[in-house]
């Protein structure tokens, strides 16, 4: 039998930096716009919802910004993370490809959103800021930032969309452990939930609401902030200490990703992975494919339009130029609910433009699939977003085997599936089904997009 082999980095290895792509990009992205003038939004804009060390990252074109100390002090607890070659996954699918694997579940919250959480907890408190509020899919984000919220003395609010608070209790019971509440969304406690509740009692919830409900409270008091768990620069900025970790650990493989594999809902943990590898590259340094995965049945990547809209439902938020479905897109309850958002992270976009990334759409039974057969060859549990990313990286091993290719494929596995189970179980009993979004309710919702001058 083969062995996995574990590729680990001492301490003084975790990243001084975040690395910022837009300083090596060769054409910059467009600019966020206010709503209500569609003049490029200026730092003041944001201030109501950010701190401005936040509010000064996200516009940054700097390469490198620095990692506050207290920080890094936190990063330790669980960075740097383990890299592994899937010595046993690719003996399973007899593959002449090298697979591996960066594992972010070994954070406190088990996924990669304490990155930015934990940052932007202490960037909020540095502020004056007493309390945050943030909105959640499957739960994970929510769970991130009650845990950084704990460290740093915040109180936290967080609004759960509906349909994974009633699929994943534990994950609320989490939230509440280290202090947070946390609401089901849509909820009677904002205007934004309660014009949708009026019109549909029993609506499921989408990202958008959640985002709308979070956005309206935060706004209300001074002492509270708004805090989101992707699709902003900032967030994209704080998970590039998994591709910065993983290029050292490639190095140890003695080894270099020729693809690199993320699965994608708002595009960090993608992002988190890819840009450092991406950055080497367009200065001059080695060429890799960069692969993104998403879900059938919310494809904003491959379907969606690449268009000015709003990020949330009740259109509070800024403008952004991204892949959307439309923000009034409510996609079908299916389990990966960390990737069920109508929008894709503007700079993730902007490379997709670019032509500097490819992306893929799979549904939810193939992935489930593909996660099975990773945890009987290696023994850890995806969390249901991650099965897509799993299943991305087999799929290109299989082509490598087709192929005769011995190429090297580099994956992230950016959370363990332990309060997922229920969806397991599902899968077990073949009760999981695909989704399908209506085709009349994607045309209706693109159809709605708002119209900018070009
Ligand atoms: C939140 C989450 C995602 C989706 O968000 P990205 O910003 O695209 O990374 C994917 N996987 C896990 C485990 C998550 O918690």
């Amino acid at each position: 039998m083969s062995e996995s082999i574990k590729y680990v980095l001492g301490e003084e290895s975790i990243p001084k930096y975040w690395y910022n792509l837009v300083a090596d990009l060769p054409l910059a992205p467009p600019p966020a716009l206010h709503p209500g003038t569609l003049q490029p939004l200026g730092p003041d804009d944001l201030a109501p919802l950010f701190p401005m060390a936040l509010i000064q990252q996200e516009v940054s074109t700097e390469r490198e910004i620095e990692i506050p100390g207290p920080v890094r002090e936190v990063y330790r607890q669980w960075r740097p993370t383990p890299l592994y070659r899937a010595r046993r996954l690719e003996k399973a699918l007899d593959t002449p490809a090298r697979i591996y694997y960066k594992y972010e579940g070994v954070s406190p919250a088990g996924s990669h959103k304490p990155n930015t959480a934990v940052a932007q907890a202490f960037y909020n408190r540095e502020a004056g800021i007493r309390r945050l509020v943030t909105e959640t899919g499957a739960g994970q984000w929510g769970s991130s930032l009650a845990f950084a919220g704990a460290l740093f003395g915040l109180e936290v609010e967080v609004y759960m969309v509906r349909v994974s608070y009633d699929q994943k209790p534990y994950r609320r019971a989490l939230m509440e452990t280290y202090g947070a509440r946390c609401v089901a969304s849509p909820s009677n406690e904002t205007q934004s939930g309660r014009a949708i509740l009026a019109q549909r009692p029993d609506h499921p919830g989408s990202l958008g609401i959640a985002i709308s409900e979070a956005v309206e409270m935060a706004a209300q008091r001074a002492d509270t902030n708004y805090s989101l768990g992707s699709v902003l620069n900032h967030v994209l900025l704080h998970q590039t200490v998994i591709g910065q970790e993983a290029m050292a650990q490639m190095e140890m493989a003695d080894d270099y990703p020729d693809v690199i594999v993320g699965c994608t809902g708002g595009g960090s943990n993608f992002a988190g992975l890819a840009f450092p590898f991406l950055g080497a590259q367009l200065r001059g340094g080695k060429k890799a494919r960069f692969v993104a995965i998403e879900p059938e049945a919310c494809p904003s990547l491959t379907r969606g339009k690449y268009a000015y809209d709003f990020g949330d439902t009740a259109h509070l938020t800024p403008l952004t130029k991204m892949h959307t479905l439309g923000s009034t897109f409510t996609p079908p309850g299916f389990h990966a609910g960390g990737l069920r958002y109508h929008g894709m992270a503007p700079l993730i976009s902007h490379i997709r433009e670019l032509e500097l990334i490819e992306a893929r759409a799979y549904h939810q039974v193939a992935c489930f699939e593909a996660g099975v057969q990773f945890a009987r060859a290696e023994g850890i549990i995806p969390a249901p977003e991650a099965n897509h990313a799993v299943k991305g990286a087999i799929d290109e091993a299989l082509r490598c085997k087709r192929e005769g290719v011995s190429q090297s494929i580099l994956f992230n596995l950016c959370g363990h599936g332990h309060f997922d189970m229920q969806a397991y179980s599902q899968f077990h009993s073949g009760k999981l089904t695909d989704q399908s979004y209506e085709e009349s309710e994607l045309a209706m919702a693109l159809a709605g997009l708002p119209s900018v001058p070009a």
